[in-house]
C-alpha cells in the first residue's frame, strides 16, 4: 500500500501573533488564510489532481465569508476535519468538560457550514493527551492526526518558547511531554498511554517524519528549506505505507501579502510564495513518482488496518 494524504490546518493569522506573544492584528491580514490562502491551495490541489483535507477551527466559521469558503471546498470534494472550536494551544490543560466542548462545538460548527459532521480531529500545536483521546472516543471520532514524534521539532519548539520568554513576551504555545517522541511513526490504533499501539477505536495518523532520522516532513519546513530539500525529505518517506503531509494555510502566504509584522519572528514568512509553492509541488511530485495515490485523511484512516 502506498497512499498519501495532504492536509492543511487553517490556523488564521492571529494564532501566529499569539505564538510570538504579539498583540493581535486588526487589519485585513487578520483573515488572510480564509480570504487568500484557501484559493491558492485549491488551485494547487486542482493543478495536481489531489484532494485536500482541511482542518478547520470552528469559531472561524462565524464569519460568513469563511463558512462559504468551507462549503465550497466541501462541495469540491475536500474533506473538512475538526481543529477544535477556538484553537486553544493549552487545550490539554483546560479540563475534561472544556476539552469536550472544544471538540464537540468545533464539529458542530463544521456540520452547520457543510451539512456533514467531521470524522477527523487534530489538536492545536500537535499537543494531545489521553484525556483528549478519551473525549475523541466518546464522540466517535474515527481518526486523529496530532501526534508528531519528531525530536528536531520538539527541540526547536521548546527552544523557541524559551527564547520568546527571554525577550520578555509570553507565547501562547505550550511544551508537550517528551513521551510523544516514543510514539509510532506509522499509523496505529491508539492504546494507553496514547503513544503506544493498542486496540482503541481511534486511528492515529501521525504527522510525518522521515524513517530513521525522523526529520519533519511538514509544509513549514518544506517551504522554508526549499524545493531541493523538500524533494529529498519526500524521497526519504517513499516506502512508508501511508504518508501524511501536513500543511498550514500560511505555507502559501508571504510577507508581501500583509505579513510584514511576522517577518522578524517567523522565517518562512520571508520566503516568496512562488518558491514555497514550487517546494510543495516538488515534494508531491516525488511521492507521485514513488507510486503514491492521494486520498483524504478519512480515506487513509479507513485504509489502515492493524497488523
Ligand atoms: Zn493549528
Amino acid at each position: 500500500m502506498r497512499i498519501c494524504t495532504v492536509s492543511v490546518d487553517l490556523d488564521e493569522i492571529p494564532n501566529y501573533f499569539a505564538i510570538y506573544g504579539l498583540p493581535s492584528p486588526t487589519g485585513p491580514e487578520r483573515s488572510l488564510v480564509y480570504d487568500v490562502a484557501i484559493d491558492r491551495l485549491s488551485d494547487l490541489a486542482r493543478e495536481l489532481g489531489i484532494p485536500l483535507t482541511l482542518f478547520v477551527i470552528g469559531s472561524d466559521l462565524a464569519r460568513p465569508e469563511a463558512a462559504g469558503k468551507i462549503l465550497a471546498a466541501s462541495r469540491a470534494g475536500f474533506e473538512i476535519a475538526n481543529h477544535t472550536l477556538d484553537h486553544r494551544y493549552d487545550l490539554v490543560r483546560l479540563g475534561r468538560a472544556e476539552i469536550r466542548r472544544q471538540v464537540e462545538e468545533g464539529a458542530r460548527a463544521i456540520e452547520a457550514a457543510t451539512g456533514t459532521a467531521p470524522v477527523g480531529f487534530r489538536a492545536p500545536g500537535y499537543t494531545i493527551t489521553d484525556e483528549v483521546f478519551d473525549v475523541l472516543d466518546e464522540l466517535d471520532v474515527s481518526y486523529d492526526s496530532s501526534v508528531f514524534p519528531c525530536p528536531a521539532y520538539y527541540g526547536a519548539k521548546t527552544a523557541a518558547i524559551a527564547f520568546i520568554s527571554l525577550r520578555g513576551r509570553t507565547s501562547r504555545s505550550i511544551v508537550d511531554s517528551p513521551a510523544v517522541l516514543a510514539a509510532p511513526t506509522r499509523a496505529y490504533a491508539v492504546g494507553r498511554p496514547y503513544w503506544r499501539k493498542g486496540r482503541g477505536a481511534v486511528v492515529e495518523l501521525p504527522v510525518q517524519v522521515t524513517p530513521g532520522l525522523r526529520l519533519p516532513f511538514i509544509g513549514t519546513y518544506v517551504t522554508l528549506w526549499g524545493p531541493a530539500v523538500g524533494r529529498r525529505l519526500a524521497r526519504a518517506c517513499v516506502g512508508e505505507p501511508i504518508v501524511t503531509l501536513e500543511l498550514h494555510g500560511i505555507d502559501v502566504l508571504d510577507a508581501a501579502d500583509g505579513l510584514e509584522a511576522l517577518r522578524p519572528h517567523q522565517p518562512d514568512v520571508r520566503v516568496p510564495r512562488e518558491r514555497k509553492l514550487q517546494a510543495l509541488r516538488g515534494a508531491i511530485d516525488e511521492l507521485r513518482r514513488g507510486g503514491y495515490r492521494f486520498v483524504t485523511s478519512a480515506e487513509a484512516a479507513l485504509a489502515f488496518s492493524p497488523e
